[in-house]
């Protein structure tokens, strides 16, 4: 899980969005979060629990087993 660090974007924008696990190791050169935003390592802060507003979009693509019964929500475009 990752968010954007304080000052990079808006507080509202600071939600915690879900990142697939690196394939490889080291850090990748840009994250890709399961809704789409991308985001570059050194403006992201790593957190090891859920803390603050998740991504709701991440939640409903993230391949999470307790997402499994979520209900579908009609594709909206993020950041409106
Ligand atoms: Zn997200």
């Amino acid at each position: 899980m990752v968010r954007f660090l304080p000052g990079v974007v808006g507080e509202a924008s600071r939600v915690v969005h879900l990142v697939p696990a690196p394939s490889g190791p080291g850090v990748p050169s840009e994250l890709v979060a399961y809704c789409g935003t991308s985001i570059p390592p050194g403006v992201a802060e790593w957190l090891d629990a859920v803390e603050g507003m998740p991504c709701t979009a991440c939640l409903l693509t993230a391949p999470l087993p307790t997402t499994s019964c979520a209900p579908q929500l009609p594709s909206e475009a993020p950041g409106r």
